[in-house]
C-alpha cells in the first residue's frame, strides 16, 4: 500500500511541559510525513477525532503516536486498516528524565526518528487463512475428572467434544476410591459419586462423543488443524480439530525406588494407593495372611520433598493419609492409628478434617527421618520425635502405609526411563503407563513428545501462562500439570478447555495465542536464498516449523507464537514478519543521531524484550526512578529474535555500547518464549569475533536478565554500563 504518514504528537501526562513540542515536530517535518499535529490530551474524544478525521479526508494510513507507552491505550489507538507505531515519550522520555533539559529533548528526537524508521518498513499484516478448512472441535485426551471436566466446559460452551481414554471406562484413578476427601462437605469426607455423577453427564451430553479403550496414533498439523489419527477396538479413523486438552492424569512414585529404610518390600507395607485398593475391595487387613489391622501407621512423605525421590510435594497425601487413618478407626474403633509426618499439610477447610482426626484419636509423631523395619511382632517404626525432643519406637505393627507421590504421565520420556533403567533391568516403565511419545505421538520434526520442564511436568511458563505447553493448542490440565486434589482437577479441567476455545477462536481469526494475542502477523521465510541450515527448525521454542526431505523449513504458522526467534536463528536473514524485521529494527538503529565525540553524548542501544525488560523499564518510569540519558531502547518481541547483525551495525555507526535486557532463564525461567534469552546470550558469545574484527572491547556490550519487577534495577545497570563506557572512550567509528 502506499504509505501517507501522520504523526501525533500529544503534550498531556507532563510531556507538553517536558519537552519543546514544536521542535520535535520538526524531527517529523525532516522525514516525508505528510501531516504533524499535536494535542493537548491526544486519548479524549477530541484527540482521536482528530486522527480519526485525518484518515477519512486526508487519506492518512500510517500513524505515529507520540505519547504514552505502546503498552497502555492499545485498544484506545487502535485505527482499522492503518500501519500503527507508538512512540513511548512518557514512561520512557519525560517520566525518567529531567524535564526541559537537552538530553531529554535528544532522546525524545531520537525516539521518534526511530518510530518514523520503523513505520516506513512496516507493512499491514494480513491474517494467515489456511486453504484448507479448520475445525473448531475439542479433543480431551483423559477420561478421568480433569478430562471429563474439561469436556463438559467446552460441551457446554458449544464446542463439540470427542474424550479419548485409554482404559475400558470413564473415572480414572478416582472411580476406584470409595470416599473421597473434598471440601466443605460432611466434615471432610463424602461418598464418591462425584465421579459417577461426572460420568453420566459425560455420557449424556449431546456435544460429547466419548471412545474407551482407545488410543491415539498420531497427532498432525496444528490449532485449528490437528489431524488425529484414534484407534479403538482395532479400527482407526481420523478426525480434525482446534485443539487439545491434555488430562492424562498422574501414575504413583514407584515405591521401590524408596529409601530401603521406609521399610517397602517388608511383608505389611504398602503404599496410600495399595490402601485405597484394599478398602474398595471390602477391608483392612494385614496383607500378608489376612488378620486384623488393630495397629496401623501411615508415613507421610514417603520419598516426596526429598531431591533424592520425588522432590516436590504432591499436595494431596496428607489429606489422604487423614482420610485413610480415619477410615481404619471407622472400620475398628479401638485401632491404634499412627499418623508419622514431617510437616501436616491441610491447606483451606481441610485443617477441620487435621482435626476430627485429632479428636477422633489419631495420634500425630513428628518425625524428620523414620525407620520402618521388621519387628518381634509386626512392624517397628523408629525415629526422632521433633516435638517432644525424644527418640521414639512405635512397634507391634499390623499395617504401615507409606503416603507416596504424584508422578505426572508425561514425565516417562524415552530418554528419562534410558537415564533410569540399571543395568540388568529389563523395563523402566511402571505398568500402567504409556510413554510420553505414545500419548499423543505428535508429527513434529522436534519429536512425538510433549516437552517437559522441571519434574517431567509439560508446562511452559509456570508464572504467566497457565495450562499452556510448549506445543501451542495443546494445554495440559489436572495432575499431569501440577498434582491436585479432585476440587482443583475440576477447575484445571475448566481451565484448560477454556484456553483450548480461546485458542480456537483465535487461530480462526488469523492471530496468535498469547503472549501476543491478537497478532495477525506471522513469519515469511524468502525460501529462494534459504541454505537448508535448520536453525529455525531447531531453534523454534514451540516446535512451529516443519522440515521436508531436503531440509527445506516448513512452517506451520497456526502453531506459531510469533516470538520472531527464527528470524534471530536465521544465518542468511530472509526470515520477517510484515511488522518486525531485521531491516526494520536495523533501520531505527540507524535512526539513532549519534553525536560526534567532542560533544560528550555517548549514546547505548538497548535491545529490550518486550515482555518483561521493557515493562519494567516503563515502570521505572511511572515511578520517577531517573536512569541513564544516553540509553536509547529498542524493544524486541523476544531476546531470542536478535540478529547479531544489529549489535554489528550499531557499533559500527558509532554507538557506545549496546545493553541486551532478556528474561531469567534457566529451571525457574521466566523467559515468555521459553528459551529466547538463553539462545539470544549463546549468540552473544559469537560477537566476540565482531567485536575482534572491528578492534573494540568486549565491555561495550552486555546481557543482563531482569524480571519485571527488576525495574529498581534498572538505573543501576544503565548507570554502572555508561560508567564503564566512558572509561573505555567513545567508539572510534563515531563520525564515520
Ligand atoms: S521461532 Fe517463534 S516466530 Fe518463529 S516459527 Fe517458531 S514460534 Fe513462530
Ligand atoms: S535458518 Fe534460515 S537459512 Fe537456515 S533453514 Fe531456516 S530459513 Fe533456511
Amino acid at each position: 500500500m502506499e504509505k501517507k504518514t501522520g504523526v501525533y504528537i500529544c503534550s498531556g501526562c507532563g510531556i507538553g511541559d517536558a519537552l519543546n513540542i514544536d521542535q520535535l515536530a520538526g524531527i517529523a517535518g525532516e522525514h516525508n510525513v505528510a501531516i504533524c499535529k499535536n494535542h493537548a490530551v491526544l486519548c479524549s474524544k477530541e484527540g482521536l477525532q482528530l486522527i480519526r478525521n485525518d484518515i477519512e479526508q486526508e487519506g492518512i494510513n500510517t500513524i505515529v503516536i507520540a505519547a504514552c507507552s505502546p503498552r497502555v491505550m492499545y485498544d484506545v489507538f487502535s485505527f482499522d486498516g492503518c500501519i500503527i507505531d507508538r512512540v513511548n515519550l512518557r514512561e520512557q522520555v519525560v517520566w525518567s528524565q529531567p524535564p526541559g533539559d537537552e538530553n531529554t529533548q535528544m532522546m525524545a528526537e531520537d525516539y521518534l526518528r526511530m518510530g518514523l524508521a520503523k513505520v516506513n518498513r512496516m507493512e499491514l499484516p494480513e491474517p494467515y487463512k489456511p486453504d484448507i478448512e479448520m475445525s473448531k472441535d475439542v479433543l480431551v485426551v483423559g477420561g478421568g475428572v480433569t478430562g471429563m471436566s474439561a469436556a463438559l466446559a467446552a460441551a457446554s460452551a458449544g464446542y463439540r467434544v470427542t474424550l479419548v481414554e485409554k482404559s475400558s471406562e470413564l473415572g480414572g484413578f478416582q472411580k476406584d476410591v470409595k470416599e473421597i476427601a473434598t471440601f466443605p462437605y460432611k466434615k471432610g469426607l463424602q461418598s464418591n459419586n462425584i465421579v459417577s455423577d461426572l460420568i453420566q453427564k459425560v455420557q449424556g451430553h449431546e456435544n460429547i462423543r466419548v471412545y474407551t479403550g482407545a488410543k491415539i496414533e498420531s497427532t498432525a498439523g496444528g490449532p485449528g488443524l490437528f489431524d488425529v489419527k484414534i484407534s479403538q477396538n482395532g479400527s482407526s479413523f481420523e478426525h480434525r480439530f482446534g485443539a487439545i486438552v491434555l488430562a492424562t492424569g498422574w501414575v504413583p512414585y514407584d515405591p521401590t525406588k524408596l529409601d530401603k529404610r521406609l521399610g517397602y518390600g517388608l511383608s505389611n507395607v504398602i503404599t496410600s494407593v495399595d490402601f485405597e485398593r484394599m478398602v474398595a475391595e471390602g477391608g483392612i487387613k494385614r496383607p500378608k495372611d489376612g488378620g486384623e489391622a488393630k495397629n496401623v501407621a501411615f508415613v507421610l512423605c514417603a520419598g516426596s520433598r526429598d531431591p533424592n525421590y520425588l522432590p516436590y510435594c504432591s499436595t494431596v497425601c496428607c489429606l489422604t493419609s487423614l482420610k485413610q487413618a480415619l477410615e481404619v478407626k471407622r472400620q475398628s474403633p479401638d485401632a491404634n492409628v499412627f499418623i508419622v509426618y514431617k510437616e501436616m499439610r491441610t491447606p483451606g477447610q481441610s485443617e477441620d478434617l487435621y482435626r476430627r482426626a485429632q479428636e477422633e484419636g489419631v495420634i500425630f509423631v513428628r518425625c524428620q527421618n523414620p525407620e520402618v523395619s521388621k519387628g518381634a511382632q509386626g512392624l517397628t517404626i523408629k525415629g526422632f520425635e521433633d516435638l517432644v525432643g525424644e527418640e521414639i519406637v512405635i512397634d507391634d505393627l499390623d499395617l504401615v502405609v507409606l503416603a507416596t507421590g504424584m508422578v505426572p504421565t508425561t514425565s516417562f520420556g524415552e530418554n528419562v526411563l534410558a537415564a533410569e533403567k540399571k543395568e540388568g533391568e529389563e523395563e523402566a516403565v511402571p505398568a500402567d503407563v504409556i510413554l510420553n511419545s505414545d500419548i499423543l505421538n505428535l508429527q513434529y520434526r522436534q519429536g512425538p513428545e510433549v516437552p517437559i520442564l522441571k519434574y517431567g511436568f509439560p508446562d511452559s511458563h509456570f508464572i504467566c501462562f497457565p495450562y499452556e505447553s510448549r506445543r501451542t493448542g495443546i494445554y495440559p490440565a489436572g495432575c499431569v500439570r501440577r498434582p491436585m486434589g479432585i476440587a482443583s482437577a475440576i477447575e484445571d479441567g475448566a481451565g484448560a478447555a477454556m484456553k483450548a476455545i480461546q485458542c480456537i477462536e483465535l487461530v480462526h481469526k488469523g492471530m496468535a495465542v498469547h503472549p501476543r494475542a491478537g497478532d495477525t502477523s506471522f513469519p515469511e521465510f524468502f525460501m529462494q536464498r534459504c541454505t537448508q541450515c535448520k536453525r529455525c527448525t531447531v531453534e523454534c521454542p514451540f516446535g512451529a516449523i516443519n522440515e521436508d526431505e531436503k531440509a527445506n523449513p516448513l512452517p506451520q504458522p497456526t502453531r506459531c507464537r510469533r516470538c520472531g526467534v527464527c528470524m534471530g536463528a536465521c544465518p542468511e536473514r530472509i526470515i520477517s514478519f510484515k511488522n518486525y524485521s531485521v531491516g526494520m529494527i536495523g533501520d531505527m538503529i540507524k535512526a539513532i543521531n549519534v553525536p560526534d565525540e567532542y560533544e560528550e553524548k555517548p549514546r547505548i542501544l538497548v535491545l529490550a524484550c518486550e515482555n518483561d525488560a521493557y515493562p519494567a523499564l516503563d515502570m521505572a518510569g511511572v515511578r520517577r526512578m531517573g536512569y541513564n540519558p544516553w540509553v536509547r531502547v529498542v524493544p524486541l518481541r523476544c531476546l531470542g529474535s536478535m540478529n547479531l547483525i544489529w549489535i554489528a551495525d550499531a557499533l559500527s555507526s558509532g554507538i557506545d555500547g549496546v545493553v541486551l535486557l532478556g528474561c531469567k532463564y534457566g529451571d525457574d525461567y521466566q523467559c515468555h518464549f521459553i528459551k529466547g534469552s538463553e539462545l539470544a546470550n549463546i549468540r552473544l558469545s559469537k560477537i566476540k569475533e565482531t567485536l575482534d574484527r572491528l578492534a573494540l572491547e568486549s565491555d561495550r556490550v552486555r546481557f543482563e536478565t531482569v524480571s519485571i519487577s527488576d525495574y529498581d534495577r534498572l538505573s543501576k545497570i544503565l548507570d554502572e554500563f555508561s560508567e564503564r563506557v566512558q572509561e573505555i572512550g567513545p567508539n572510534p567509528y563515531k563520525g564515520f
